[in-house]
């Protein structure tokens, strides 16, 4: 048997005639830049986010790039970060010339928010903060230490759509969230994608400035702006996606909980779910000792892994200029070596699922 990490083909077939209807639409149009499917899908999404407001852009990294160009922070104005994140969440920071403070991760993978007061300075301005892997942040304690600094929070929700912290939707707790629209998201696209949603109307109008070259309207270009624009065909698809997303995320949950239930290898340790969390698995990641033996294993029996991320922000030759060296983050680069993402994917098999329990419960060091 084979298992591949991911298969898009599935979400797309399982909605097919949906999509291909609404792809259409838009093709015989003749508009495919900033009309009605945008300003729908901004519309809904906000909704469906209990946001005031959405700004669709062209990728997750734009959203975060853009929500800290609007903040308008002091330059070299430092900004709490997890150490423990994709380094999208940290390129967010440092392209607009502020600096990241990086923070160990608790054992949900997320920023540690018993770790967070003692980084900051009086150059601290915000935090930013990433619902790793589809689980909330402790966001209590966050916005609790947020509000004692008066820190801007911003959240990266690229792999969190619907997920829940206390019955609240992530995006809504600090001044501005972050999607991605990635096609492997668990909101994914057929293609780039990303939004901002706010409850802040002047933060929502400077991001739509923003986006399209700082223009309010055509060829009056107010400020310095860039191209990052949601299209209208990946408006379209997202507004049929976005319908079906809690059925997504129920099937996720369901293998997750299936994988929770059903792995008992005692070399194999499962991901935790924090209280007050409604997690959305846009990752299954668990640890072990020898991941690099037991990656190797699964392959052996043709199940495909990944990890997410082999080496953290603070050692990527990207930041070498911070001078941060092996030992700064202990708790962090430990997970690195140890972690592995299953196969967890919609219209993955029952079949499949056993599978994978199966030969994982056979592994042996
Ligand atoms: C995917 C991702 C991003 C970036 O999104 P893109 O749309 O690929 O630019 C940022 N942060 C996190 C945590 C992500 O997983």
């Amino acid at each position: 048997m084979k298992i591949p990490f991911n298969d898009l083909k599935y979400q797309y077939l399982k909605y097919k005639e949906e999509y291909n209807k609404a792809a259409i639409e838009v093709l015989e149009s003749g508009w495919y830049i900033l009309g009605k499917n945008v300003e729908k899908f901004e519309t809904n999404f906000s909704n469906y986010i209990g946001a005031k407001y959405c700004v669709g852009v062209n990728s997750g990294l734009d959203a975060l790039i853009l929500a800290f160009r609007a903040l308008n922070l002091p330059e070299e104005s430092e900004v709490i970060v997890p150490a423990n994140t994709y380094i999208a969440s940290v390129l967010g920071v440092t392209e607009n010339d502020l600096i990241p403070t990086f923070v160990e991760p608790d054992e949900y993978f997320n920023i540690d928010p018993d770790k967070i007061e003692e980084k900051i300075t009086d150059k601290t301005k915000a935090i930013l903060v990433v619902h790793l892997y589809g689980q909330p942040a402790n966001m209590e304690k966050i916005m609790k230490i947020a509000k004692k600094y008066n820190l801007y929070v911003i959240e990266d929700c690229a792999q969190a759509h619907g997920a829940e912290y206390n019955g609240q939707k992530v995006g809504t707790f600090g001044e501005i969230g972050c999607f991605s629209f990635f096609p492997t998201k668990n909101l994914g696209a057929f293609g780039d994608g990303g939004a901002i949603v706010t409850n802040n109307k002047n933060i929502a109008d400077k991001i739509k400035l923003l986006r399209n070259y700082g223009s309010v309207k055509k060829y009056y270009h107010e400020i310095e702006g860039v191209n990052s624009r949601l299209d209208e065909i990946q408006s379209a698809l997202l507004n049929v996606k976005l319908k079906h997303l809690n059925e997504l995320n129920e099937e996720r949950e369901k293998i997750a909980e299936f994988y929770l239930k059903n792995i008992n290898n005692p070399l194999i340790e499962l991901p935790k779910i924090q209280d007050k969390s409604k997690h959305v698995w846009h990752l299954f990641v668990v640890k072990t000792k020898n991941r690099n033996n037991f990656q190797k294993y699964l392959e052996s029996g043709g199940i495909y892994t990944q990890i997410h991320y082999p080496i953290p922000p603070h050692l990527s030759g990207a930041y070498r200029e911070f001078g941060y060296k092996k030992g700064d983050f202990p708790i962090t680069e430990k997970y690195s070596e140890s972690i592995l993402s299953l196969p967890l994917y919609n219209g993955m098999s029952k079949e499949e699922m056993k599978y994978v329990v199966k030969f994982i419960n056979k592994y042996s060091e």
